[in-house]
């Protein structure tokens, strides 16, 4: 376990070496911290990202980690761990800020957790039942993303969790998506944003639509239009949130951010539709913030 820092402390990023030798991180971020400057707003809240797998088998091209394959599931005491070091590291002190707690878990790191999924529900159960057995998390503070394994999100809608879903859809389009999240082939665009959309109507929780913005690729004004028809349900975007991503660039890689006039043009056109869209903050830039990108240069050197 190595952990390291950056916006003042209070991005803790930890890279795991499994008992195999297989890489994964964790990043616990803390915001709202009076007196330190960092990226990120509000009150004192923490937020901890963890992985389900080590790599990831869905092979988006952008996206460092599905660059290597998939190399296994975690077990679930595998995940527990990173969530129990990240509790007991905010417990502590670890982070400016004093004592503290953790207010959300998002399974962003490594991995499709769709595709570990009985490890990460019983990661879930265990987070949520009351302590002592469980560590008291509530449901609604828990995200689970996926790029697009509708049985998954048809199956996680009859737990009867008001989890958040976050779907990684980075295209409004088959076209572009079929290439840029290959799992597209199998389930397009409509059908994933159905299974999305009846994931809110039984949770009544709003779906967070995850998109990568990719300079020239996926950027372009009348995409934003194409995704704003996209996500229209029952006449309304009332049940989406769009989280829209700076791309970190992975070196080597001909895949880079967009240009800030072109976020901007693409936060306005789906603004005037009426969409709820947030630039996600990119913390953790400064230590290889891109998903799985610090585990693939440890393995490198
Ligand atoms: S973007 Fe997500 S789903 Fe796609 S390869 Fe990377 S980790 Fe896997």
């Amino acid at each position: 376990m190595r952990p390291l820092c950056c916006d003042g402390g209070t991005t803790l990023k930890t890279l795991w070496r499994l008992f195999d030798g297989s890489l994964i991180e964790s990043v616990l971020m803390r915001y709202g911290v009076p007196g330190v400057r960092a990226s990120g707003s509000g009150r004192n809240r923490a937020t901890l990202c963890i992985s389900s797998q080590a790599g990831c088998g869905m092979a988006c091209p952008f996206c460092a980690t599905g660059q290597g394959g998939l190399q296994r599931n975690l077990s679930a005491a595998e995940i527990m761990a990173q969530v129990l070091a990240g509790a007991r590291t905010l417990a502590d002190g670890g982070i400016p800020g004093g004592p503290g707690r953790v207010n959300n878990i998002v399974f962003m790191g490594m991995g499709e957790p769709m595709a570990n999924y009985r490890a990460i529900m019983t990661t879930i159960r265990t987070m949520t039942a009351p302590g002592p057995q469980g560590l008291g998390i509530s449901a609604r503070g828990i995200t689970v993303s996926t790029v697009g394994l509708v049985p998954r999100i048809n199956q996680l809608a009859g737990e009867g969790l008001p989890v958040t879903l976050a779907v990684s859809l980075h295209a409004p389009d088959d076209e572009l998506r079929d290439e840029l999240c290959p799992v597209n082939t199998r389930w397009n665009v409509a059908a994933l944003l159905d299974a999305a959309h009846a994931y809110f109507v039984a949770t009544k929780r709003r779906v967070s639509i995850e998109y990568a913005l990719i300079r020239d690729v996926n950027d372009q004004p009348e995409r934003a239009a194409m995704l704003a028809d996209a996500l229209r349900r029952d006449g309304g975007h009332g049940w989406v949130h769009v989280n829209l991503i700076p791309l970190n660039p992975t070196p080597g890689s001909k895949w880079t951010a967009s240009r800030r006039a072109d976020q901007k043009a693409f936060v306005a056109v789906l603004e005037r539709r009426g969409v709820a869209v947030t630039v996600r903050d990119t913390r953790g830039r400064e230590i290889d913030g891109a998903c799985g990108q610090l585990a693939a240069t440890a393995a490198a050197g």
